[in-house]
């Protein structure tokens, strides 16, 4: 028998429940508003009463409304028809406008259900299978999608039948297995998996041993990202961080892209919705969207859904990670799930952390982040879960306590820094606070050896060398004045601002210079340290900002030529002529 509760008060969209039987924390429940049904989720349990968070609005509720509660986690439907659908955090399928504005207690299927997919049998009968092994595959536009035994399966099963090839709908059962006790279970392509639990089912997961290429030189270049990494991008607001987050989500070296919109301002959804579809695949020529999912909510929707699309999105790309393939989460803004958070703690007057945050803030985001990863599969094959997330520090303060304990949880660090931004510098990813620990893994040295170039990684410290002398230089042309100081503090400025504008600087609005492949990457950097590794003397500090200004200019010239181009190495002539 189901636990059933009235409401017994109201703050906004937390209630609290007086209870008749058991419930669980995190459990899901539904409240009777007139008829309505309005999801919950039970977030503490405190003797006969529960305080649940509402993912809905709250107007009207009263006290004495009944409450039913599900015996089931917040869970999420994992299919074929994931890909190219956008949804909100509770999977609500928003792939028509209509949808964007549902009804309170409308929720719609996530999975068509009369589609059918063109089914190949992977497993045989006999075969001794456990949770996630792969049963068959269907094509999911032409990504192979792995119908596998479901995550929640546990022990050992005996395939006692699986489909013959041919076109079958989600719910169509494709494979029964029997468990230890002879007792037989039906496999569908579809299976239920809790969001807020990671999903197991693989053998190891191993430190990530290469890189992921993104296409952006600051961040492959200086900071690579590790495949099966994480990496966030703290920044004032106007900063760009989500055009950097769209570039790498169009560049990025992955089979699954997995964007979690979390409520920036409304109308960036709606660009969303109306961008995301047009864009090209630079890889492939087909439309980005075919192996993308978009999980969007604004700040105009409640709280508690925007900390659900985080968790229901990473839950997606760890389904696909399943199945041998690389996947790409993106998130945009995690302060606004931190918010969410810091609402619901207040509202439950809670003892506050720092700014008010809930006191384990720091290990709910690196639990989070501790779900991405490079894997192990049983079978032996890899998958990867590649994780980046944008903060959005209030007024560009750093110490604050979303961006400190998110530092802790990720391996890169992209700060963006408002000066930059305003002189039009972009991407505005700084320099030099910037870092990727997986520089320092001895196995990603060793990729980058023999993949880029042999002794790479102590080329990428020499340029940011460059850029911190350059720095020094600057600030003391600014103190003793451009004749106070030894030409040779000139040289050093204006070889780091050739590094920022032809290394650093990318324009993510150009279609030649928007994706730099890393073997571009290589050409360039290696052409502006042959550049920087010579000594110039000039006579006055004039000629030298002229001399590196022509030079600068060509050099972008360069970055916006096709690679390998006649007018790419026409340019790369007239550079080596100047520095001859
Ligand atoms: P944020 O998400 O940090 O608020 P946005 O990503 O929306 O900021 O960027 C704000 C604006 O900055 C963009 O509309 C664009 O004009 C400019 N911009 C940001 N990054 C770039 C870039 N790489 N190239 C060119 N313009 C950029
Ligand atoms: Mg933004």
């Amino acid at each position: 028998m189901k636990t059933t509760g009235i409401v017994t008060g109201i703050v906004s969209n937390l209630v609290t429940v007086k209870v008749n039987g058991p419930v669980a924390e995190n459990e899901i429940c539904f409240i009777n508003l007139g008829g309505v049904k309005m999801m919950a989720e039970v977030i503490k349990v405190n003797g006969e009463n529960a305080s649940v968070q509402v993912f809905e609005s709250t107007r009207g509720l009263k006290g004495g409304d009944k409450v039913e509660f599900e015996g089931r986690m917040l869970e999420v439907q994992l299919g074929p028809g994931l890909l190219s659908s956008v949804y909100d955090g509770l999977q609500n399928n928003l792939a028509t406008m209509d949808n964007v504005f549902l009804q309170r207690g409308e929720y719609t299927d996530p999975l068509d259900r009369k589609k059918t997919w063109s089914f190949t049998p992977i497993a045989k009968v006999g075969d001794k299978v456990v949770a996630a092994d792969w049963l068959g595959e269907v094509k999911e536009g032409w990504l192979p999608h792995k119908i596998m035994v479901p995550f929640s399966f546990e022990g050992e099963f005996t395939v006692k039948s699986v489909k013959e090839a041919g076109d079958y709908t989600v719910d169509t059962v494709i494979a029964v297995l029997t468990n230890d006790v002879g007792e037989d279970v039906n496999v569908t392509m579809v299976q239920k998996w809790p969001v807020k639990v990671a999903v197991k089912g693989y053998k190891e997961k191993p430190r990530p041993n290469k890189i992921m290429e993104t296409g952006v030189r600051v961040i492959d270049t200086l900071n690579p990202i590790a495949e099966g990494g994480t990496g966030f991008i703290p920044g004032p607001f106007g900063c760009g961080k989500t055009v950097l987050q769209h570039a790498i989500a169009k560049q990025g070296d992955a089979d699954v892209i997995v964007m979690a919109a979390c409520g920036e301002r409304a109308n960036e959804v709606v660009e969303i919705f109306t961008e995301f579809p047009e864009l090209i695949d630079p890889h492939t020529g087909r439309h980005l969207m075919e192996r993308t999912t978009i999980i969007c909510n604004t700040s105009n929707m409640p709280v508690a859904a925007r900390e659900a699309s985080v968790y229901t999105a990473m839950t997606i790309c760890e389904y696909y990670r399943a199945m041998g393939l690389k996947c790409l989460l993106l998130a945009d803004s995690t302060s606004r799930w931190a918010q969410a958070l810091r609402e619901m703690s207040n509202r439950m007057e809670e003892l506050p952390g720092a700014d008010a945050f809930p006191v384990d803030l720091s290990s709910i985001i690196s639990n989070f982040y501790s779900r991405a990863g490079m894997v192990v599969l049983n079978n032996g094959q890899t998958g990867a879960v590649t994780f980046i997330g944008t903060v959005s520090p209030a007024g560009g303060n750093l110490k604050e306590p979303v961006t400190e304990s998110t530092k802790k949880a990720a391996r890169c660090f992209y700060a963006l820094e408002q000066n930059r931004a305003d002189q039009k510098r972009y991407p505005a990813v700084g320099p030099l606070e910037s870092y990727s620990k997986y520089l320092e893994y001895p196995e990603i040295i060793s990729y980058l050896d023999e993949t880029v170039e042999k002794g790479w990684v102590d080329k990428v410290l020499k340029a940011k060398n460059i850029i911190r002398k350059g720095k020094e230089s600057a600030e003391q042309i600014n103190i003793l004045g451009d004749d106070g100081v030894p030409m040779s503090y000139h040289v050093n400025f204006w070889k780091s601002e050739l590094v920022d504008f032809v290394i650093l600087q990318q324009d993510a609005f150009d279609a030649i210079d928007a994706l730099c492949p890393l073997e571009r990457q290589r050409f360039m950097l290696d052409l502006v340290l042959e550049i920087c590794a010579k000594d110039y003397d000039f006579e006055d500090f004039e000629k030298c900002r002229e001399f590196f200004k022509n030079l600068i200019n060509e050099l972008r010239q360069m970055n916006y030529s096709a690679y390998e181009s006649e007018q790419f190495w026409s340019y790369n002539d007239s550079v080596k002529s100047m520095i001859a």
